[in-house]
């Protein structure tokens, strides 16, 4: 940012004074020392050599061994213009520390916009990604307090974290029954384009994906990076071979919030996502998805009655530390009710794994249809700003 506004003349390539001198090539020397450049040294070259300069880079020693940083010179005829556009996007991109989920069309986007240079440099996919994810840290400090559940401290730790809540419901198939449960309700109401909100690591996407025949375009949708980087690796997302963009696409948002990214799809599903929010922001999230009219919505969420049925659970415990409510079947039914209402939706209940007359089964799920897919309508209807 500070370079943008420093150097904002002379990036545009417009010199009232000189105009000859801005719009010609001429001999440049740079030095920035010290820069942060992680990883190999080749890597500097890779991406400044193709550009025309020559290039030294040395390695600057710490205390204890090679720093992060670089001593780097560049030497070539270049137009001041072009020699600070390609400083302002590769320096953020030689600083890569953080793992930040990017998605392609994002990518295309940037270097699409991002100049000749940009598009015909043989590293174009890597720099794109690495300058994205850097912008990306900013973001992510803003999304992370839309969506404060999906922090991504307690993520990291998400493998201990769901040890508690795989270990109860594996001896059920519990997982898989309900993922086959969605799907069939998704080919019922004959939905082809499926958003998965609050799709974490991507298992029922990679379902959904393997399922051509019923579905053309599926959505994923999660506040934690984390996640989305391993449902972009399940799916095999960047891979040749890997489904098209236009097939599959995974977003970073909040589910509080209204998302026009995925008006469109036919049907949205929350598998095992309400119980993770607190009670008090519920009503944004069931704004926020009813809200975008899809014809078909399909929620799971622990039936608390059944808990008691599970040899390892301790009485008042939930299944997952992360959760903040598991309802009866009774307080689930009124959650339902109260949206058939004001949403204008007729719902379904059942439930998923096997039953007990006393206290039901271990999941239960709502399937609301009659979705007006019409945004305006219904903010019409209900006197709401679309
Ligand atoms: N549907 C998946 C994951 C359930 S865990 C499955 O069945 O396996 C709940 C998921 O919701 C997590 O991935 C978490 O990151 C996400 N999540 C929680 N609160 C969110 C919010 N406010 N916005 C977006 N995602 C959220």
């Amino acid at each position: 940012v500070a370079l943008n506004r420093a150097f904002r003349t002379a990036m545009t390539g417009v010199s009232k004074e000189r105009p000859d001198l801005a719009a010609s090539p001429i001999p440049l020397e740079i030095r920035i020392s010290p820069l942060p450049a992680r990883g190999s040294d080749d890597l500097v070259c890779s991406l400044f050599e193709p550009l025309g300069w020559t290039v030294s880079a040395e390695r600057i020693a710490g205390p204890d061994g090679p720093s992060r940083y670089v001593s780097l010179t560049l030497s070539g005829l270049q137009r001041v213009a072009d020699a600070l556009a390609h400083l302002y996007v590769l320096i953020p991109v030689m600083d890569d520390d953080k793992h930040y989920w990017v998605g392609d069309d994002e990518v295309e986007k940037l270097v699409a916009k991002g100049g000749a240079w940009l598009a015909s440099h043989p590293e174009k996919e890597l720099i794109a990604r690495r300058y994205l994810k850097n912008r990306r840290s900013l973001a992510r400090v803003a999304l992370a307090r839309l969506a404060p559940e999906a922090e991504e401290e307690v993520v990291e730790e998400r493998p201990s974290r769901d040890a508690r809540e795989e270990a109860l419901e594996r001896p059920l198939k519990l997982n898989d029954q309900r993922m086959e449960t969605v799907i069939a309700a998704l080919v019922a109401a004959g939905a082809r384009s499926v958003v998965d909100l609050g799709c974490g690591e991507g298992k029922l996407l990679a379902r959904l994906e393997r399922d051509k025949k019923h579905f053309d375009r599926i959505i994923g949708l999660d506040a934690s990076v984390r996640a989305l980087e391993r449902a972009a690796d399940r799916l095999k997302l960047h891979l040749a071979g890997g489904p098209s963009a236009e097939r599959v696409k995974l977003l970073h948002g909040a589910l509080t919030y209204r998302d026009a990214r995925w008006r469109e799809a036919d049907a949205a599903v929350l598998v095992e996502v309400i119980e993770h929010l607190d009670a008090d922001r519920l009503p944004a999230l069931v704004e926020a998805v009813f809200g975008n009219a899809p014809k078909t919505v399909i929620v799971t969420t622990p039936n608390a009655e059944h808990n008691v049925l599970f040899p390892n659970l301790a009485a008042g415990v939930f299944r997952h530390p992360d959760h903040r409510f598991e309802w009866t079947r009774a307080e689930f039914r009124d959650w339902v009710t109260a949206i058939e209402v004001r949403y204008g939706y007729q719902a379904v209940l059942s439930e998923i794994g096997a039953p007990d007359e006393t206290h039901g089964a271990p999941t239960q799920m709502a399937v609301f249809t009659g979705g007006a897919q019409n945004v305006n309508d219904i903010d019409a209807a209900m006197g709401r700003d679309a």
